[in-house]
């Protein structure tokens, strides 16, 4: 039986203002009922009895209880405005206090004597050194009349798993919590085997996964940890699968079965380039020099991602690809995501070409008319070779004669559809990403599933690794006093700050201020420059220009500096408040200094007590973070290596974060996970790209399951056109 899109209304317990709830949400048929899994679950072995919890209080992690509600009440704080609520529950071991400093008037109807709750917090004490929860996370486990459903307190009390289900205000209304979806999932799963299991057994046998229906039955009513184990498996290696299912068939349509430029690589200018520079190019440049001219050479679109640290010398490799194109009469553009960035690479590259016939030309927003209507019309003509700028080369009005290569530089930055239409203002040019943030290998097979992949794994042989110190916000008098011994043999140094306000312009004003600071204090005797976001492109101009010449001793900045800017003398990078940042941000600031032959230094500056996650953290979430920015600081001290860096910060602060996944068209991952599944990840992979190869129309018969899949669901997930 087909029954994908069978009606929720079939079902038990769901009715109109239900089936409507659920379908806000995306879930409109049993089949996606079924795939709305629970954030966790309740079993014995995460239970403790009220009386424990005093000794939990210590440990900072948040316990869970199960327990009666015994009586409820609203007071007023002291100062006798707010009304706080209060709930008492108990189970046979004691009495426990939950308090609800906000939303008393709601918690007061919620709850009824004698129903039953799991209640989670961490443990705290009150002023009178009792142990209670505050805003513990709830769920219900038995009304105060038994209905027809089982009393799922008592069946964890046996020792059943019971699934708690995400839930929200809205579905909550319409009595879709937790204990509500319990209720849902339960009679749908019934029709659970009825489902069609698109999968290819061959791939089932293969990595001896579970049926669909039994993994959907026993991913939310498990009978033990075990089963659980290989029901979640299974639908994580469904989920990694359709992605990388989409990958394979975008990567056909994008590469394999079109017509590409077929570059003809002997090329004057590449040569009279590498001829001309004053250094020689690293072995894995020029590794990655003949994959990327391979690909050019082919008659199929390169669709290539260059991985290299800052600093590994991305941007010669870029241009000797971009003369290629040139000398066989294309155009080539260059895309930056920032102006800074655009104009620092449209002069590097400018330098890089001295007297060679090659013109360059910039597009950026904010350029005056006269300016930009004359650009416009040399990439129209093709009379610019190399077009370099930011989102504004995507515009409409902008016309390339013949375009034939794309360079993308820190492509994280952009999406997919972004990189899209860059591509298609030329017919199938080739196209380089290119990335200094280092991507776990296993993450690359996500985010650039379907690009091949280059990496400058070694850095010019000039340089010695940066070092790096954490010092706290009390020392500053002497990290100054060091970059001012700096400034007088003749070196340049940047001070870095973070975003500090919430609006721009306060920032910019905090930032002002600081600068005065700094000139008037730190460094009367020094020039320095203020570099933020809010300048215009001719003053963020004028100052980097001004730096670079070293007119300027100190840089001062927020962190549009972040990315790209290359001035080898500048030999001490400062980060105030570097508590704030990323690591991968840490990493890119850093790597702006160590870019000559002279030793670099970074130095962090700390300030641990004003971590805040957010306004009105709890003491234990302040805590967590703090040893996250102190996990963060000692990684950048122990290491250099952007890979390294990258590994932690996956960890931290997960991929989607870490690695811009959103921006990548992937879509959140319900289940699977991609910092502990790399495995599955892999398995998935060589499945998904050995079925398209093999049959990339999904034609054949044991592929009609996967087939349908994809014209009822994924075509539209993953916004693609048909498979052919
Ligand atoms: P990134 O990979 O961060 O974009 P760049 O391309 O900006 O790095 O290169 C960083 C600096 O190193 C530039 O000043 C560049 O001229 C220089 N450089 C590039 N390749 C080499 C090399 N093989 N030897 C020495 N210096 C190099
Ligand atoms: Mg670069």
């Amino acid at each position: 039986m087909h029954e994908r899109a069978s009606s929720l209304q079939y079902l038990k317990g769901v009715g109109p203002k239900r089936s409507a709830a659920l379908e806000a949400i995306g879930i409109s048929s049993i089949e996606a009922l079924l795939h709305y899994f629970p954030r966790g679950y309740l079993d014995r072995s995460t239970i403790i009895p009220i009386a424990q919890t005093r000794l939990a209080a210590g440990a900072g992690e948040p316990v869970t209880v199960i327990g009666e509600v015994f009586r409820s009440e609203v007071r007023r704080s002291r100062r006798g405005r707010r009304p706080i609520f209060f709930l008492v529950v108990r189970d046979s071991s004691g009495f426990l206090t939950c308090v609800w400093f906000e939303g008393a008037e709601w918690y007061r109807k919620a709850f009824e004597p004698g129903e039953v709750l799991a209640l989670s917090a961490v443990p705290s004490f009150d002023s009178f050194g009792r142990i209670q929860f505050v805003h513990p996370e709830f769920d219900r486990l038995r009304g105060s009349q038994e209905e027809d459903e089982p009393d799922w307190g008592r069946m964890v009390n046996t020792g059943a798993i019971v699934p708690k289900y995400p839930s929200s205000a809205d579905l909550a209304k319409v009595g879709l919590d937790s204990r509500g979806f319990r209720r849902i999932i339960r009679s749908a799963l019934a029709l659970a085997d009825s489902l069609e299991d698109p999968l290819p057994a061959e791939v089932r046998d293969q990595f001896k996964l579970a049926g669909l229906g039994q993994a959907l039955r026993n991913v939310h009513f498990p009978s033990d940890a075990e089963t659980l184990g290989e029901a979640r498996r299974r639908l994580k290696f469904d989920e990694l699968f359709h992605f990388q299912l989409m990958l394979a068939l975008r990567r056909r349509r994008h590469h394999d079965e079109r017509p590409g430029i077929p570059f003809a690589l002997e090329s004057a200018l590449a040569r009279s380039l590498t001829d001309a520079l004053p250094f020689a190019l690293t072995g894995a440049q020029r590794k990655v020099i003949r994959e990327i001219t391979g690909d050019m050479q082919e008659p199929k679109p390169m669709n290539r991602l260059l991985q290299g640290d800052v600093g590994s010398g991305k941007t010669i490799v870029a241009l000797l690809a971009m003369l290629i194109a040139v000398d066989n009469g294309y155009q080539a553009a260059f895309m930056a995501p920032t102006e800074i960035l655009a104009e620092q690479h449209c002069s590097s590259l400018r330098r890089l070409l001295g007297d060679l016939p090659v013109t360059v030309r910039l597009l950026i927003g904010g350029q005056k008319k006269r300016l930009r209507t004359d650009v416009l019309e040399d990439v129209r003509t093709g009379a610019c070779h190399i077009t370099v700028g930011t989102h504004a080369l995507l515009e409409e009005q902008v016309a390339f004669a013949r375009l034939g290569l794309v360079v993308i530089d820190e492509q994280h930055r952009f999406g997919v559809l972004q990189r899209a239409q860059l591509q298609r203002k030329g017919s199938d040019p080739d196209v380089l990403v290119m990335t200094a943030t280092p991507i776990p290998r296993t993450l690359a097979m996500t985010v650039y599933g379907d690009l091949d992949v280059s990496v400058i794994d070694e850095m010019p042989a000039d340089r010695k690794p940066i070092r790096t110190a954490v010092r706290l916000e009390s020392q500053k008098d002497r990290v100054f006093e060091f970059v001012r011994e700096e400034i007088r043999r003749g070196r340049q140094a940047y001070i870095v700050f973070p975003l500090i306000e919430e609006s721009e312009k306060l920032d910019l004003k905090a930032a002002a201020r600081e600068f005065q600071r700094l000139q008037s204090e730190a460094f009367p005797d020094q020039r320095l420059g203020l570099l933020h976001g809010r300048l215009s492109p001719e003053e963020k101009d004028a100052v980097m220009q001004s730096f670079r010449v070293g007119e300027i001793d100190v840089l001062v900045a927020t962190t549009v500096i972040e990315v790209g800017i290359d001035v080898p003398n500048a030999t001490v990078m400062i980060i105030e408040n570097a508590e704030r940042f990323g690591l991968s941000q840490l990493h890119q600031l850093r790597g702006r200094v160590g870019r000559g032959a002279d030793q670099s230094y970074c130095i962090l500056i700390a300030d641990y007590d004003k971590i805040r996650p957010r306004a009105g953290a709890a003491e234990h979430e302040v805590r967590r973070e703090q040893q996250a920015a102190k996990r963060r600081l000692e990684t950048m001290v122990d290491t250099t290596d952007g890979f390294t860096i990258a590994e932690v910060d996956l960890e931290l602060r997960g991929p989607g974060e870490a690695f811009g996944l959103r921006q990548s068209g992937m879509p959140e991952l319900a289940i699977a996970d991609l910092v502990h599944d790399k495995e599955i990840l892999v398995q998935t992979r060589h499945a998904a790209f050995g079925i398209i190869a093999a049959d990339p129309h999904l034609r054949r018969p044991e592929h009609e399951g996967l087939r349908r899949l994809f014209d009822d669901r994924l075509r539209e997930q993953f916004s693609l056109g048909s498979v052919g």
